[in-house]
């Protein structure tokens, strides 16, 4: 009987052991991951933060489809090293991982560390947030938003009351949220203002919800529109006009010189009764390139992610390295360039071990998004249950919803207006169909409809 092992339970990892199941009906499968949650939507969290939705909402596999595929999730459990030739990885000791004992092959080679072996390894382990190089981003009350934790975070610093975490266990997780050692945990004092560092599809969302739970939000654009990678200036230009608004302030073609601090009245009292606690500067202002300063009691950064290299070998360094020097030494040949490298079978240079999703980079390419993710997933499973399958690029497509605005994109969207293209402009609608010297579709940019998306995304793949 096989043992597969995932690490990273987001939409590639849930979607390979789905797979694997589907073509292996006796192996073992162990979905491991170090949230505390099964699948859910990360694509939602903008509505979980001002409390559209709730928790239970996000979920898109519960633990009964886990059960009910017999997929192993062990949650609450971090992997820190992984031993390529071995096959095995390695976390701190869980009582978690000694309720399944039975289950797993398990060589305890010291009492503080867990051992798992694996014939078959997926990385499924998504991507960080990129946080850019400003004075004063470690400052308290500077956020990302990447997990249910993250936004949770946001929900208790800055006191959004209609976020729905009303049931006793919520509040738990979300006090659970917080350092006890520092004054990041506490709420900052009458937040009003938030200045959201990046005006991709990430930041406008989070604004649009920070919005409805009664901020004043303002975005700063590196670039001179919204969506750089998804929208034309036109289609920008509508855009920005429907955030605009419902009362988003946009700061275009503007730099981050520095994020400014000050220890809040809070803190400091706390200081004065808590001994040891460390305190943070909370944040009181954003400085631009330009020279204004943009008041602000929290700031949000927006600027990108990165796939999460952290367990390949030479990006980190823990104490299980201490522990297990020879077998960190051992893995030098894994292939990773901007992501871990993989071939159209989603195999890493080394045999047996995957990797799908936003930590892996395809033929040069690595959109970090939804769907890519969910096909490499279902091409590592099929592939690593035996089966032969291989994964093509998706064109770049990205459907979302800001503040109610439909807006979506997908393949060439032509900047520069270079090539031919059908356009339907009003005040509510901007649609524009790119095409090839031979009439064929390229690429689609929609503001305000997009009913049509799927149907054309479809003609983009040949599929219609
Ligand atoms: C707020 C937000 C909005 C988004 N909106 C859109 C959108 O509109 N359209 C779109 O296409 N995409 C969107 N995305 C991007 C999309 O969600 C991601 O591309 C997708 O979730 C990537 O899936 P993944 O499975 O590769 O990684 P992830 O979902 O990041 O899952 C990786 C998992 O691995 C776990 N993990 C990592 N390291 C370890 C370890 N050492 N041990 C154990 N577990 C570990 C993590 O905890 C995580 O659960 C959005 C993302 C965010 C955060």
């Amino acid at each position: 009987m096989k043992r597969y092992l995932i690490i990273g339970n987001g939409i590639a990892g849930t979607t390979a052991a789905e797979e694997i199941r589907r073509h292996d009906t006796e192996g073992e499968i162990f979905l491991i991951t170090k949230e505390s949650l099964p699948l859910y939507s990360r694509i939602r969290l903008p509505d979980f933060l001002c409390g559209k939705i709730g928790e239970k909402e996000l979920i898109i596999k519960n633990q009964e489809w886990h059960d009910k595929h017999n997929i192993k999730l062990i949650h609450s459990v971090e992997i820190e090293k992984i031993d390529f030739l071995e096959k095995k990885v390695f976390s701190k000791k869980s009582n978690k991982i000694d309720k399944i004992k039975n289950s797993v092959k398990e060589d305890s080679i010291s009492q503080d560390i867990d051992v798992f072996e694996f014939d078959s390894l997926l990385l499924a382990v998504g991507s960080k947030s990129f946080i850019p190089p400003v004075k004063g981003n470690e400052f308290g009350s500077v956020f990302s938003l990447r997990t249910i934790d993250d936004a949770k975070l946001i929900i208790k610093r800055l006191q959004i009351d209609n976020a729905k975490v009303d049931n006793p266990k919520d509040r738990d997780q979300i006090k659970a949220t917080q350092t006890p050692n520092d004054n990041q945990g506490i709420a900052i004092d009458n937040p009003k203002e938030v200045v959201v560092i990046g005006g991709g599809l990430l930041g406008l969302e989070a604004a649009a919800a920070m919005i409805h739970a009664g901020i004043k939000v303002t975005v700063v654009e590196f670039c001179d529109r919204l969506l750089p990678r998804q929208l034309d200036y036109q289609g920008a230009k509508l855009l920005q006009i429907f955030l605009e608004k419902i009362g988003v302030i946009f700061r275009l073609g503007e730099g981050t010189e520095e994020i400014l601090g000050k220890i809040s009245e809070r803190g400091a009292k706390l200081a004065t009764v808590i001994k040891g606690l460390k305190l943070k500067p909370q944040v009181k202002g954003v400085k631009l390139k330009s020279g204004d300063i943009i008041k602000a009691d929290a700031v949000l950064f927006s600027a990108g992610v990165r796939p999460d290299l952290s367990l390949m070998p030479d990006q980190s360094t823990t104490d299980l390295d201490i522990q297990f020097n020879a077998c960190a030494m051992t893995n030098k040949s894994i292939s990773v360039n901007k992501g871990v490298v993989v071939n159209e079978r989603m195999e890493t240079s080394i045999p047996s071990i995957y990797a799908a999703g936003d930590v892996a980079e395809y033929d040069g390419v690595n959109l970090c998004i939804w769907q890519e993710a969910m096909e490499q997933g279902r091409v590592a499973g099929m592939n690593m249950a035996g089966k032969d399958a291989a994964y093509k690029n998706v064109p770049p497509s990205n459907i979302l919803k800001v503040a109610g605005i439909a807006v979506a994109s997908a393949g060439e969207i032509d900047v520069e207006g270079k090539m031919e293209s059908e356009i339907v402009s009003t005040e509510s609608i901007y649609k524009k169909l790119v095409k090839d010297e031979n009439g064929k579709i390229v690429g689609c940019i929609m503001v305000g409809d997009t009913s049509d998306f799927n149907k054309i995304v479809k003609q983009m793949r040949g599929e219609v």
